[in-house]
């Protein structure tokens, strides 16, 4: 098992050597936007070196922080802000959340704990409320054409084509148009050689002035979307795994699914969560500890983060983040096309591919990947559930997981090695995220309808496999069938599919025509 996850991550290495190189983003002005870009926030690949930004001379401004979100008290220990407000670091030994004191705003002159992923340096190009460093092309359309934005809303961010560049778009008309900032030898920023700046604040204001040749005079930053996740959900509960259960009020049913119902929550009065309860006897608690440290250290924008569970007695609860629309079969379900289009499928796609490409990294199996365990919040961003549980449920229940008619072993969602020699790696992963990819095709249509379980095992041993769905596009086909390749080693690594699936709507002509002509 061990030797077969380093030959995976080997192969995977090798194959990454052939990674198509990123694609180059149009150049020049007033690019328009591609009507069926919606895809929406994935995984920021490494940061390109924030541009050089004036600083203070003040020595003690090197401490002081810029609230970049507004952020409510969870605790007694840490300290509410809003957007804008300043803040001096104290300690930032302290790992994810930082000691500071608040200089302004509602908790003025009180110290007190802060996410560090909500502050940015005072003076800092990070700090600038127009700065999106790690956005895509097609998040900031999505991002500017979001309700609450204006004529002229603008933001910068890093260029995806070439590392160090940026660009900056500019939402027009209902439209956005993108704009390549160049630098002069001297380091002066540029959008028109006429007219240069030493830094991009100046050339912000300029242009806020006067539209001087852009589609629109720049106006108001891009809305931010929702703040980011926090690391767990306190300074004191980041390395206290064990919380009091009498910290957490259990609100409305979720859902339930094979091992227990889930809850929404909520943690010290303060902040809402999502809360798994298990049957009394679904595993272990000594298994699931052990699991979970594993799990904990596991976090991405596309990973639902495990924030603390109670184990102390039955039944145990898996504390969560909350995610506002449920699982993805359920929302694919119930829209069924009505407001949900090609373009959404293939960012659920991505989204997931992304989640998956990190979990690869840190060789990590996530055993039951289906539509059932992505979680879709605001915005149709969606987050990979339940890794790592199956393994602790197998253990418990192997009967539960026997490859048999009627069983509740994931037949049609599994590799054939997974269930005939029980070799889960990377690679079962990826067949299911072909099965996941024809779910969301089919706006939750159960894998290989009319078969049972037990002719799917049988069939897909003898080679058989499902045809495209209806309005299938065939280069979709071609990644689910790759999924399902006989050979694991044969099937594609997450990394492949997340940038086959971010690039999808950015092929050249012939293949953007070919990616959208449909099987009937
Ligand atoms: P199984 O565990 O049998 O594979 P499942 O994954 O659907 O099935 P659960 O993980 O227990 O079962 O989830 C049941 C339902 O609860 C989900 O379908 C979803 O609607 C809801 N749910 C689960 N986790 C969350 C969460 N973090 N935020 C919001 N809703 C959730």
């Amino acid at each position: 098992m061990e030797l077969q996850k380093r030959l995976s991550t080997c192969w995977d290495r090798f194959l990454s050597c052939f990674r198509k190189p990123e694609q180059s983003e149009t150049d020049g002005s007033t690019v328009i936007t591609n009507p069926h870009a919606k895809v929406s926030t994935y995984n920021p690949g490494p940061s390109n070196p924030a541009p050089p930004q004036k600083r203070g001379s003040n020595p003690a401004a090197r401490n002081q922080y810029v609230a970049l979100y507004d952020y409510s008290a969870r605790t007694a220990d840490d300290l509410s802000f809003n957007t804008g407000d300043r803040l001096e670091t104290l300690n930032k030994d302290t790992g994810e959340w930082w000691f500071a004191k608040a200089l302004t705003g509602i908790s003025s002159n009180r110290t007190g704990y802060i996410p560090a992923n909500y502050v940015a340096p005072l003076e800092s190009i990070d700090a600038e409320p127009w700065y999106f460093p790690e956005t895509k092309r097609q998040d900031a359309e999505k991002m500017l054409l979001a309700e609450g934005n204006d004529q002229g809303a603008f933001l910068i961010r890093n260029c995806e084509s070439q590392k160090g560049e940026l660009s900056l778009s500019v939402l027009d008309s209902g439209r956005v148009k993108h704009y390549k900032l160049r630098k002069l030898e001297n380091g002066q920023y540029f959008v028109s050689r006429t007219k240069s700046f030493e830094t991009l604040k100046e050339l912000v204001e300029w242009y806020s002035g006067q539209a001087d040749g852009l589609c629109a005079r720049l106006g108001e930053p891009c809305r931010k979307m929702e703040a980011p996740t926090t690391y767990g959900l306190s300074y004191n509960t980041v390395d206290t795994w064990e919380i009091p259960r009498t910290s957490i009020k259990l609100g409305k049913k979720l859902g339930a699914g094979q091992f227990g119902e889930v809850y929404e929550g909520l943690w010290n009065d303060t902040t809402a969560v999502a809360v798994k309860t298990l049957k009394p006897g679904t595993m272990d608690a000594a298994d699931f500890l052990r699991e979970a440290q594993f799990m904990k250290r596991l976090r991405h924008a596309k990973l639902i983060q495990l924030y603390a569970v109670c184990t102390m007695e039955e039944p145990i609860f898996i504390i969560t983040e909350l995610m506002r629309h449920g699982s993805l079969l359920e929302h694919l379900q119930m829209d069924r096309g009505r407001n949900l289009g090609i373009s959404d499928q293939i960012e659920f796609a991505a989204q997931v591919a992304a989640g998956m490409a990190y979990l690869e990294q840190q060789n990590y199996i996530h055993r039951d990947l289906a539509a059932r365990n992505v979680l879709v919040g605001e915005n149709n961003i969606c987050k990979v559930a339940d890794f790592g549980l199956a393994r602790v449920f197998m253990k418990e229940n192997e009967n539960v997981y026997e490859a048999k008619e009627g069983g509740k072993f994931p037949v049609k969602w599994t590799a054939p090695e997974a269930i005939h020699d029980n070799t889960f790696s990377i690679k079962s992963d990826v067949w299911s995220f072909g099965i996941l990819l024809y779910e969301i095709m089919t706006f939750g249509q159960t894998p290989y309808p009319a078969m049972t379980n037990y002719q799917v095992v049988q069939k897909v041993l003898e080679g058989y496999r499902m045809q495209p769905p209806p309005n299938c596009t065939k280069i979709l086909f071609a990644i689910m069938s790759d999924c399902w390749k006989r050979d694991p080693q044969d099937r594609p690594t997450f990394e492949t599919l997340q940038w086959k699936l971010e690039d999808y709507f950015e092929m050249d002509v012939t293949s953007y025509d070919d990616a959208n002509r449909y099987y009937s």
